[in-house]
C-alpha cells in the first residue's frame, strides 16, 4: 500500500483521516516517521504555515506529506484571530481562555459574522497542491453545549440552530471547514488512483 504522512501527532485528526483514507494510502504520522523536532510555525497566513509543516517534512525526510492548518476569521475583528486562533489568548493558554477573549471582544458587536478556513498543503511526487475548507457562521454572545473543542461552543454554522459543540461529529464533520478541505484532498487522491 502506498504510504503518505500527515504531519500531526492529533489522534482524532489522524483517527479520523485514517478511517477515509483505508484502502488508499497508509496514513502515517509524525511519530510514526521519528519527527519530533519542534516545527516553527511562523507565517503569517494560514497558507503559509500549513505549507511550512508540510516542506519540513518532505524536505527532511524525503516523503510524501500533507499538513492542515485553521484558523477562525471573525469580521468585526479585522479578521482576527485568524492564523493566531490557537494562541488568541497567549503563549499557552486554553480552549476556555480563547472563548473567554472572544466573548469579551465581541461584546456589543452586531456583525457576529465568522468564518473556519482551513488550509491542507500536499507535497506528492515533487508537485506541491492546497485545497482549501471554508464554513461560514457566527458568534454567539454565550457558549452553548459541551462536545467539541476550540471555539466550538461559540461557532453556528450558517443554515443550523446548533452550535458545533452540540453537534455530533459525523453532523460536524460533513459541513465543517475541515471536512470540506479533507473531502478536496481525498477527491484528489482517489483520482490519481
Ligand atoms: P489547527 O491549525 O488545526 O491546530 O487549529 C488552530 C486553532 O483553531 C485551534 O487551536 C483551535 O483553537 C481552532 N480550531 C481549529 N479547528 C477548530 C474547530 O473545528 N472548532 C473549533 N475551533 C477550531
Amino acid at each position: 500500500m502506498k504510504q503518505i504522512v500527515f504531519a500531526t501527532n492529533n489522534k482524532n485528526k489522524l483517527r479520523e483521516i485514517r478511517e477515509i483514507m483505508k484502502g488508499l494510502y497508509e496514513v502515517l504520522s509524525l511519530d510514526d516517521i521519528g519527527c519530533h523536532e519542534e516545527i516553527v510555525e511562523d507565517a503569517d497566513t494560514i497558507e503559509g504555515n500549513a505549507k511550512i509543516k508540510a516542506d519540513f517534512v518532505t524536505n527532511n525526510y524525503h516523503v510524501d506529506c500533507f499538513a492542515d492548518d485553521t484558523g477562525l476569521e471573525v469580521e468585526a475583528l479585522n479578521g482576527a484571530p485568524g492564523v493566531y486562533s490557537a494562541r488568541y489568548a497567549g503563549e499557552h493558554c486554553s480552549y476556555q481562555d480563547n472563548v473567554n477573549k472572544m466573548l469579551d471582544a465581541m461584546k456589543g458587536k452586531t456583525n457576529r459574522k465568522a468564518a473556519f478556513r482551513t488550509v491542507i498543503a500536499l507535497n506528492l511526487d515533487g508537485k506541491s497542491y492546497t485545497f482549501e475548507g471554508r464554513c461560514d457562521g457566527q458568534i454567539l454572545e454565550a457558549q452553548r453545549g459541551t462536545d467539541g473543542f476550540g471555539y466550538d461552543p461559540i461557532f453556528m454554522s450558517d443554515g443550523f440552530n446548533q452550535t458545533f459543540a452540540e453537534m455530533s461529529h459525523d453532523d460536524k464533520n460533513a459541513i465543517s471547514h475541515r471536512g470540506r478541505a479533507t473531502k478536496q484532498l481525498i477527491a484528489f487522491l482517489k483520482d490519481l488512483g
